[in-house]
């Protein structure tokens, strides 16, 4: 993979002509924590900060988006469908961000094929940047504290100031030539600072998961019944807070809105989450998860086990925002770390 060196001036000046031309989102400062917004200037940017509130996922996979318009009026419905392919750049997506947009493609845009998702997910430019873990990281137990594609270019910072930047991408290769002007070409001492940055990190992980990645949907699939899930479920509001920040949900509802006279509308897809009491509520009101303990055995199944057996990785990223959103502190690591104490038989 071609490798340059960027200085922060040089990456300041590429981005000002970037936001000349596209729509350009960064995670930005917002209160005491960080979230991914538009930017008008680079100084806005914080592509460093972990932790942003969501992930960047809402720009491929919004809260609420409409799929199609429909008039009801004259001889026969009408329905047109609204397809959004307007290009946005994507700054400072971290390696767990870039994992879970992988995850989602594996659903929406792999073998079933979501227009709506895909046309966004084409038309988004994924400039990533690496990051120093906060206390809720976990990326090295799941795979994901490096990536070595998901992204048009990737930058790490480097002890000695600037950026390494890996090209992943034929759009990020003409990105560098176009507007990463001042990028040079670089070689094994910047891969060695590389390298030393991603050491850094690992060391810095708090958290970790006390068995390998590719043993928990064994582990998970044995602990169907274990006590764990009916301790962590006691304290449970099923808020449904864990689903909305997480970079690999995509479960959603589908509403119609309808005017008032009745003569038109859109149907709107609108963010779900399975946390929820009444997700799994189908008509004649049977619910086929109706308790809390239900529902967190099917969410954390799904992140480590249903969806790791199908696609061959975990679908946690290791990003700590389900522990950061959480009122009542449940977490994924304790929870698997629980299931996996219990199951070697040692007192947890
Ligand atoms: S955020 Fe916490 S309390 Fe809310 S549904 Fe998720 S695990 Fe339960
Ligand atoms: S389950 Fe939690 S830690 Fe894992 S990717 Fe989702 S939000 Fe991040």
């Amino acid at each position: 993979m071609e490798l340059y060196r960027i200085d922060e001036k040089g990456l300041a000046e590429a981005m000002a002509r970037l936001i000349a031309e596209y729509r350009v989102v960064a995670p930005v400062e917002k209160g005491p924590r960080h979230v991914f917004d538009d930017i008008q200037d680079w100084s806005e940017a914080r592509p460093l900060a972990v932790g942003t509130v969501l992930p960047p996922k809402k720009f491929v996979f919004p809260q609420r988006e409409t799929l199609l318009r429909f008039q009801l009026t004259g001889e026969a419905p009408q329905a047109e469908a609204v397809v959004d392919d307007t290009p946005v750049v994507l700054a400072g997506v971290h390696p767990c961000d870039i994992t879970g947009l992988r995850c989602i493609d594996h659903t929406l845009a792999g073998r079933y094929f979501d227009e709506h998702y895909g046309a966004r997910r084409m038309n988004a430019i994924i400039l990533g940047f690496d990051c120093m873990p906060d206390g809720h990281c976990f990326c090295s137990s799941v795979g994901s504290l490096k990536v070595e594609s998901g992204f048009d270019l990737f930058f790490t910072p480097l002890q000695v100031g600037g950026y390494a930047v890996r090209v992943g991408t034929q759009r990020g290769r003409k990105l560098l030539e176009d507007y990463f002007t001042a990028a040079a070409p670089a070689g094994v001492y910047e891969e060695s600072l590389e390298e030393d940055f991603r050491k850094r990190k690992a060391a810095a992980i708090r958290l970790s998961i006390d068995a390998p990645v590719g043993d928990l949907p064994g582990i998970y699939q044995q602990a169907m019944r274990s006590k764990v899930w009916e301790k962590w479920a006691e304290v449970c509001f099923s808020c449904g807070s864990c689903n909305l920040v997480c970079p690999t949900c995509y479960c959603f509802d589908v509403q119609d809105r309808v005017s008032l006279d009745g003569a038109e509308g859109r149907r709107e897809r609108v963010w779900d989450s399975c946390m929820l009491a009444e997700f799994a509520e189908v008509a004649g009101g049977h619910n086929f998860r109706p308790t809390p303990s239900a529902r967190l055995i099917h969410r954390h199944n799904r992140k480590f086990n249903y969806q790791q057996d199908r696609y061959g990785e975990p679908h946690c990223t290791g990003c700590g925002r389900c522990a950061r959103a959480c009122l009542v502190h449940i977490d994924m690591v304790t929870i698997a770390n629980e299931l996996i104490a219990e199951q070697r038989g040692e007192a947890s």
